[in-house]
């Protein structure tokens, strides 16, 4: 309605204006006009103005909303235009003419592209969420049009066959690889309705895969659990002063609040002496997503199921998860499916025992029920304080964010010989978010990290690494732009923010991914930083947790925010000992979790599946013990829907590596040792994607993996089979 009436009045101004003209000339003054106005427009939009704030920081400060929408019209344009080119050479393929040529291109694009999806994950508003509706299937649209281009195809595919007589290097090859997998993706070597198919069903998912987090983001908004100081009891200091800002944050000063942000519910969900606020919080926390009405995932899901399995089927594959793995470090879903199985008959094995040690201290202290899923944490919290003299409560006061994060970046300081200084004369995009600038241990720039660590309504859960630029030599030395993203609670004003030792885990996870983008050292955008295949990319986060638990580390930066006194050793000690405990509940949280989603992407098509009834069902078939729930239920399994069909495996495939490449370390006796941290640096860290993972793994090691350090990483012994 809003585009007609404008017009409509656009037309009666050139008509009055039309009385002394001829009316062509009058058109034709209007259009004239009309463009001009459309310049002045472009040409004040900051996103397509040239950045010249430091280290070519996007211009944060002058964005806003209205901007997206004709700046990445501005850029698909000129993309479409690059891509043309491309295809369109007369002279015959080379790498430098296609490969390079295609990887110059759409810079504009990326640019734009990251400053809008950091915005939709981390600081969202109405107005992003809609732009983000429609640009979804525009962007799917745009890249299937790139990826099933004929002639670019044939250029691509030719290169792909001449490939060993080109003279290229490893990197290259790995290139031309990716490229090549990219356009077969894509349906490039289909006939016409095929490709037609792919093209519209790419488009219909970036729709639903939309919808489906906008919906998870709005149940997270909608609840929060107000609390009366008479509700608390349980709770230790730290978190009854968490719940006191949550809810003076959202506009109710002296309530208490708990949202359903990992960081608020969990430890809520470990401390309350509350039965039953433990339930309502934990109800509402697992049925992200499946509350009924508008936000509700679970039709949406059947529909990409059957989508995915549909687009599988086309290419040529037998299943959703075998068209995903087929370019994986697994390749297969069998060697998913073996992986798993091998962690899961431990884990239950080991998860049962746990239950009958926390039904046992619900029963001696005179508790007349069953175990339920809502007082799983907060019995295990006790057992554990009875077992190790480990108390949560205890640990935190010792956890200052601020000091976590100064631990993250000295550890890759010993390691990796980088210095990071925080830089407060730059803006960014929130009040909240912090940038500090990375050198090298020669005083060279290497990169900028900016770290957003505070949850907020407007931000999607969990915790991300993303950015804003990636390294890469083609256009110069092109340094990388990085950002990680959580959800921590935030301290009461003039009060540290103490965080709890899953959350440091996360930070500490988080960072590691943002050293693999920090010390990216590669020629090509397209296997630079964490560009790398899907089960691999784990590796550098999750090792990178290793050194949170090193004595040294805890000694130093693990210091009492009152006293200012470091974690007695001795409760090191206890947290060391204590590091396997509820390993059986938290190994069967997540392997039931990624194995639903293989079996979901196994499926043969989704069509009309009752979600709930498949995950109890799937479950059961599994022996799931009755008192855990799965990680993330499938109505909020954003990993699934945002990410990789079948992709929720990746971490213990990657955990295979890193708990033996801390071996490595261990092996030295120096969880330091310079010469193995320099080949880390050398194979893993810095290497992007430039060769296949498993090389890259076995040039570090000197052997490949086995699962043995995981299991005992995990405390679980393999059970007799
Ligand atoms: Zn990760």
């Amino acid at each position: 309605m809003a585009t007609k009436a404008a017009s409509t009045r656009k037309r009666r101004l050139a008509g009055t204006a039309g009385q002394r003209q001829p009316r062509r000339q009058a058109a034709r003054t209007a259009a004239k006009a009309s463009v001009r106005r459309r310049r002045r427009q472009l040409a004040s939009n900051p996103l397509l103005a040239a950045w010249t704030a430091p280290f070519e920081l996007p211009p944060f400060d002058r964005i806003r909303s209205e901007h997206f929408g004709p700046a990445f019209d501005r850029a698909l344009i000129e993309n479409r235009a690059e891509i043309a080119a491309v295809a369109g050479q007369r002279a015959q393929p080379t790498f430098a003419n296609t490969i390079v040529a295609l990887e110059q291109s759409g810079r504009r694009l990326d640019r734009i592209g990251a400053v809008f999806f950091n915005l939709s994950g981390a600081d969202t508003s109405p107005e992003i969420q809609e732009i983000e509706r429609k640009l979804a299937p525009k962007l799917a649209r745009h890249s299937m049009g790139i990826y099933q281009d004929g002639k670019l195809f044939r250029r691509v595919d030719r290169l792909m066959r001449r490939r060993k007589r080109l003279d290229l290097n490893q990197e290259q090859l790995r290139v031309l690889e990716a490229y090549h997998r990219a356009f077969i993706k894509a349906g490039a070597g289909l006939r016409t309705p095929a490709r037609r198919r792919l093209a519209a069903i790419a488009e219909q998912l970036a729709k639903l895969a939309t919808r489906f987090n906008q919906n998870v983001l709005a149940d997270e908004q909608s609840f929060l659990m107000l609390l009366e100081e008479r509700d608390l009891a349980g709770l230790p200091p730290s978190l009854r002063s968490a719940a006191a800002e949550l809810a003076k944050a959202r506009g109710l000063p002296g309530k208490y609040a708990v949202s359903l942000s990992r960081s608020s519910v969990e430890p809520f969900l470990q401390f309350s002496a509350r039965r039953d606020l433990r339930e309502k919080a934990f109800q509402a926390w697992i049925s992200r997503g499946a509350n009924g009405g508008k936000t509700d995932n679970r039709k949406l899901i059947a529909e990409i199921l059957a989508l995915r399995a549909e687009r599988a089927r086309l290419l040529g594959f037998n299943s959703a998860a075998a068209a995903t793995l087929d370019a994986s470090m697994a390749k297969t879903p069998t060697a998913v499916r073996e992986l798993l199985m091998q962690v899961w008959r431990p884990a239950v094995k080991r998860a049962l025992e746990e239950r009958d040690a926390l039904q046992a201290t619900i029963t001696a202290a005179g508790g007349n029920f069953e175990l339920a899923a809502w007082d799983w944490r907060y019995y295990a919290e006790k057992v554990r304080k009875a077992k190790f003299d480990v108390d949560e409560a205890a640990i935190k006061p010792y956890l200052q964010l601020e000091n976590i994060i100064a631990a993250a970046f000295a550890v890759a300081q010993r390691l990796f010989g980088i210095v990071a200084s925080e830089r407060k004369d730059l803006r960014l995009y929130h009040a909240d978010a912090r940038a500090f600038e990375i050198k090298d241990a020669g005083g060279r720039h290497l990169g900028l990290f900016v770290g957003d660590y505070y949850a907020r309504p407007s931000k999607r859960s969990g915790a991300w690494m993303s950015g804003w630029r990636s390294q890469h030599r083609l256009d110069g030395d092109v340094r990388p732009l990085v950002v990680n993203v959580m959800n921590f609670t935030k301290g009461a004003p003039g009060e540290p923010t103490l965080i709890s030792l899953d959350d440091a885990r996360t930070l500490f996870h988080e960072f590691g991914h943002a050293l693999h983008g920090l010390l990216s050292d590669v020629t090509y955008p397209r296997v630079s930083g964490t560009r790398v295949e899907r089960d691999f990319v784990e590796l550098p986060s999750q090792l990178y947790e290793h050194w949170l638990l090193e004595p040294t580390v805890l000694r130093q930066f693990a210091r009492h925010h009152q006293t200012g006194k470091p974690m007695p050793a001795a409760l090191v000690k206890r947290l060391q000992a204590a590091r396997t405990f509820n390993q059986g509940f938290q190994s069967v949280e997540y392997l039931a979790a990624a194995i639903v989603d293989l079996d979901l992407h196994v499926l043969k098509h989704g069509k009309g599946l009752d979600v709930d009834r498949f995950e109890r069902q799937t479950l059961a078939g599994l022996g799931m013990p009755e008192e855990i729930v799965m990680r993330h239920r499938i109505p909020h399994f954003q990993h699934i829907i945002g990410g990789y069909a079948a992709g929720y495996y990746s971490y213990i495939w990657s955990e295979v590596m890193d708990a033996d490449a801390f071996q490595a370390f261990e092996e030295t006796g120096d969880a330091f040792d310079r010469e193995t941290a320099r080949r880390l640096y050398e194979t893993i860290y810095s290497a992007g994607g430039r060769r296949d993972p498993a090389d890259a793994y076995m040039a570090f090691r000197g052997r490949a993996p086995t699962t043995d350090a995981l299991l005992l990483k995990r405390g679980l012994t393999p059970a007799p089979a």
